[in-house]
């Protein structure tokens, strides 16, 4: 008999990771008595982010003890406690091999109906303190899943779990998430996935796309990371610091890295045939960022091939050492090894042999018994990088075939022992060795890896178009339509705004930053540090071209005035326009001395409300947040006393200014500044925050 062991709920929480701060409702706590379950909720519970967890299909999730054994063990841990898993339900039995998407349970006074396994996200590698979790929890095959509230109720930590009705297809969340996860994906399993009412909405179009995807397209090899089928989600976000500890010379052109991560974690699992992200460097400032197959999946390795001029290439031949540290992203990719009876073909030339090799690591490790066909093109001996490990793994294997073709063999390189043929692999040559054309082809040449983005995309651009099907045509369309409704509706709604404030005096941000659009020639470029007049500003300009625009990401201010002098040194033909709030131009003042010191004909235009508006803005969603009523006063927030005087400020640095108090007369200031062609100050008295 099934049991509930423990009801654990929690509410969402900001936790700090990693530098930022995570919305999580991921940490459910056990509480003792009965509990309604609700439709959407436990009573006390809730979700973090809504988009992956929670609603009616996602209501109440369910883990069970015997899965937590299993962890126990695998991760030596022994501090696992009931809610660990983000679950609400800790139960005894309900298996993921056992339980069946559409099985019903009474449990208390509830009844639930079992409708997806759980999508495990990032969040719960925090929780547990794993980051590779999530990877972890598919390849395990133990994901739990999630109820759907038939019945709402009352349930307790003791409860017995009775199975009232069973599931069409008798398909069990172990097998549906296998099905979405792990290639490959037979085309009865899906549409028997397909025939279940009970599957949540988003787990039925998953498959629905596989089918349509199958459909299109009966093959299934390809570049890493652009194969069709779905690969497991990254074992993390971002990146993660891995040490360099062996760098290998394969051959006269390949070197390989071997990496182990600093952060005291495991590295995950990978497939074989993914590729790695790796962000790499001499120093912070000079990153370079590229994509790796892991040559052997099993520990980390990348194999690497000196491009003539290749930044990243280079310098991992040359420049990186043993012991130095490299950014590495999750493994990622669907072109990966499919379980299958039939011969594997492993087809690869130059450098494209990477991720095949990883495959063929992968079958001599699980000892396979299928035939394997080793099919490799270089252009001679010096360049064969893995002949003798390939000629290892394939001796070790029960049945193995190999050819290897070099196309430019060197006097040295000896027919029959270093190469099996000269000149390129292709159709006649598999015909002439007998390849079996209903094998399982894993194909991958460096033409894959280098090819030209422009071509992929525009190439991928139509693909998806000649693949959509009407229905998905259809409601393209109708997404698209929504989208021109809702920005034509914003464009009224904004028109409007500058309407009602255009005779506002002194000025609205709206009607001033129209008139600077006004008044500003078409090349001008902006420094924009206009903190809450940023959006205004954004609606009025038509950023299109490189370099149209510059601002600050963070938070900091301060920048606006003195970024403004390196935009004009890098674009001293075009006319560059800071636009600063007077709160933040008070920080950096000193750049008008340097324009006018190398006279660099800039226009720093400084919006005047004498207050710090953005720390209102604040204030007021704090208070809104607190409930705290009334939006006022706004306590030592106005830059009043002594009064702020740009006009001499700028004068007493070199640079001439003007106070503008009417809307009407900005334009007319502002392409004065700029026809001056010397550096300009322009100080505009904009209203305060009412
Ligand atoms: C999924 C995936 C997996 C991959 N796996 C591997 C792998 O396992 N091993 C591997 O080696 N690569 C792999 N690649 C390719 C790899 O990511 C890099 O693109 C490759 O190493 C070149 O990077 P680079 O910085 O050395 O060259 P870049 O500096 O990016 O230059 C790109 C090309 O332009 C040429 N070039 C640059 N400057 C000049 C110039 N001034 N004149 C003439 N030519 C110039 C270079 O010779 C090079 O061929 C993979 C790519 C992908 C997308």
């Amino acid at each position: 008999m099934a049991r509930l062991l423990s009801v654990n709920v929690g509410l969402p929480r900001d936790i700090a990771w990693q530098g930022r701060t995570v919305h999580t409702g991921v940490w459910k706590t056990p509480v003792s008595g009965p509990r309604r379950v609700r439709r959407l909720n436990i009573d006390g519970d809730g979700q973090g982010d809504t988009a992956g967890h929670g609603g009616e299909q996602r209501a109440v999730f369910v883990y069970q003890d015997e899965s937590y054994r299993h962890w126990q063990e695998h991760l030596g841990r022994s501090n696992l406690v009931h809610g660990q898993f983000g679950e609400n339900f800790t139960v005894e039995g309900l298996a993921d091999t056992n339980v069946c998407i559409g099985d019903r349970y009474r449990i208390g006074s509830a009844l639930f109906e079992v409708t997806q396994p759980r999508v495990t996200c990032y969040r719960l590698g925090i929780r547990m303190d794993e980051p590779d979790m999530p990877a972890l929890l598919v390849r395990h095959g133990r994901p739990g899943f999630y109820f759907r509230v038939i019945e709402e109720g009352d349930v307790e930590a003791g409860d017995e779990i009775t199975q009232v009705a069973s599931g069409p297809e008798s398909m069990s969340v172990f097998e549906i998430n296998a099905l979405l996860y792990l290639p490959p994906h037979p085309r009865d399993r899906l549409e028997r996935a397909l025939r279940i009412p009970a599957l949540s909405r988003g787990w039925n179009r998953s498959f629905a796309a596989l089918l349509e995807q199958q459909r299109a397209s009966r093959i299934a090899a390809g570049n890493a990371g652009l194969g069709p089928a779905a690969s497991p989600p990254p074992a993390w976000r971002g990146f993660r610091p891995f040490r360099v500890s062996h760098k290998i010379a394969e051959s006269g052109n390949v070197t390989s890295l071997i990496l182990e991560p600093t952060d005291g974690h495991r590295a995950a699992a990978a497939l074989p045939g993914q590729f790695v992200v790796v962000r790499l460097g001499p120093s912070a400032a000079q990153t370079i960022t590229r994509s790796y197959s892991l040559s052997d999946a099993a520990c980390y390795r990348i194999s690497i091939k000196r491009e003539a001029h290749g930044a990243a290439s280079l310098y991992i031949a040359d420049g990186l050492r043993i012991g130095d540290v490299v950014e590495v992203g999750a493994p990622r990719g669907s072109f990966t090894l499919r379980q299958d009876a039939r011969p594997v073909v492993l087809l690869s030339a130059g450098i494209g042999v990477t991720p095949v090799l990883a495959m063929l690591h992968a079958l001599a490790a699980e000892g396979t018994m299928r035939d394997v066909w080793w099919l490799h093109g270089a252009r001679n001996g010096r360049e064969h990088a893995f002949a003798a490990e390939a000629c290892e793994l394939l001796a070790g294997l029960a049945r193995h075939h190999s050819h290897v073709c070099f196309s430019a063999p060197d006097p040295a390189d000896r027919p029959g022992a270093d190469f099996d043929s000269a000149g390129h692999l292709d159709q006649r040559l598999l015909q002439g060795l007998n390849v079996p054309r209903d094998g399982d082809y894993y194909l991958c040449e460096p033409a894959a890896f280098m090819s030209d983005l422009t071509a992929s995309l525009a190439a991928l651009t139509e693909a998806v178009r000649s693949r959509a099907s009407a229905a998905y045509k259809l409601a393209a369309q109708g997404r698209n339509q929504a989208w021109a409704e809702l920005r034509a509706q914003e464009k009224e709604a904004y028109k409007a705004r500058v309407e009602k404030s255009w005779r506002r005096e002194p000025s609205s941000m709206p009607r001033v930053t129209a008139e600077l659009r006004r008044g500003l020639p078409d090349n001008v470029v902006i420094v924009d540090e206009s903190i809450t007049a940023s959006l205004d500003l954004a609606r009025a300009f038509d950023y299109r071209g490189f370099g149209d625009y510059f601002g600050g990401r963070g938070g900091g201010i301060g920048q606006g005035l003195a970024g403004a002098i390196g935009v004009k040194v890098a674009m001293p033909d075009r006319p560059v326009v800071a636009i600063s709030g007077d709160g933040s131009a008070m920080y950096s003042i000193q750049a008008l001395w340097t324009a006018a010191h190398h006279k660099l004909a800039i226009v720093f235009v400084v919006l005047a409300n004498r207050e710090y508006r953005i720390l209102k803005h604040n204030v007021d969603v704090w208070r809104q947040n607190f409930e705290a009523g009334t939006q006022h006063p706004y306590q030592n927030m106005d830059l009043s006393g002594p009064a702020l005087d740009f006009v001499h400020l700028a004068e007493g640095m070199g640079v001439e200014g003007i106070r503008v108090e009417k809307a009407d007369d900005i334009a007319t200031a502002v392409a004065n500044a700029v026809a001056a062609n010397k550096p300009c100050l322009v100080e505009i008295a904009i209203e305060g925050k009412r």
